[in-house]
């Protein structure tokens, strides 16, 4: 599927991942709409890569709304990358006061809302807009890429609001897809590794902490890189052929 002159919406756009999916998607020839709470950053990446920054909430439904309306009117949208998302509360805690703390019924509540509630809105919401398009060759109208994580598969400890999140993301990726193709509209997931991103910067040692994590990655014994997901996510959107896919991006990581 061919994305040039095309818009396309990423969430999360303003960092890590979701940056380097912007960058690779204007090099594509797409007018890149980076949605992000983050505005400063937002700002600097649309500026860079002449594309556009709207402040985007994704557990406002209004908010969203505007924004892949706003991607529309630029030009068709036919791409959409759900990378906004958040933590778990472990880097906060430690491992005492686990209990209490990493379940913790308001931040388990935040961290669904955001990674899963918020991943499925602008999913439905983009599809319906992609569904006005006119059709390609082969019948399609856009595609929507999802991030979920290994943590879908084998949480750690603390990780419980975060597992479960990205097991959603990961369990609706069949379902949704079957609805789409109907309009045309291809979905994939794909679930990232331990990539080395700002996501990592609240911890409490980042740079010991993510050395530590680069140890349990199979081969190469490194964390991964934004890019190296970009072009798994970029894959997955002009693809043709992929539909309904789940592909882990993990150096081969199977967590002790
Ligand atoms: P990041 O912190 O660098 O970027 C996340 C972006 O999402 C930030 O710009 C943030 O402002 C934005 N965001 C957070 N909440 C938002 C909201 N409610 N509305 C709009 N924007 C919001 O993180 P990253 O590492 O690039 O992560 C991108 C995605 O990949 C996330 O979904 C994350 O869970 C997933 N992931 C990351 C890793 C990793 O090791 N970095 C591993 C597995 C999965």
């Amino acid at each position: 599927m061919d994305i040039t002159g095309s818009t396309a919406i990423v969430t999360g756009g303003a960092s890590g991942i979701g940056a380097a999916v912007a960058r690779a998607l204007a090099a594509r020839g797409a007018t890149v709409l980076v949605a992000d709470l983050n505005a400063e950053k937002g700002e600097a990446l649309a500026a860079e890569i002449g594309g556009v920054f709207a402040s985007v909430d994704v557990t406002r439904t209004a908010q969203v709304t505007a924004a892949v309306e706003a991607a529309a009117e630029i030009a068709p949208l036919r791409a959409c990358v759900n990378s906004a998302g958040i933590g778990w509360a472990q880097r906060t805690i430690g491992r005492d006061g686990l209990l209490e703390q990493a379940h913790d019924l308001d931040a388990f509540r935040k961290v669904v809302e955001i990674n899963l509630i918020g991943t499925f809105d602008v999913t439905r919401q983009a599809a319906t807009v992609m569904s006005r398009n006119e059709p390609d060759e082969d019948g399609q109208r856009g595609a929507i890429v999802n991030l979920a994580s290994v943590a879908a598969f084998d949480g750690q400890i603390g990780q419980a609001s975060y597992s479960a999140s990205k097991g959603g993301v990961v369990g609706m990726t069949l379902p949704v897809a079957r609805d789409l193709s109907a309009a045309g509209i291809r979905l994939n997931t794909v679930a990232p590794g331990l990539i080395d991103t700002p996501i990592y910067d609240a911890f409490p040692n980042p740079d010991e902490f993510k050395a530590n994590l680069g140890q349990n990655v199979l081969f190469p014994k490194r964390l991964g890189r934004a890019d190296e997901l970009a072009s798994m996510v970029v894959e997955c959107l002009t693809n043709s052929y992929m539909n309904g896919e789940t592909i882990r991006v993990d150096g081969g990581i199977r967590m002790p």
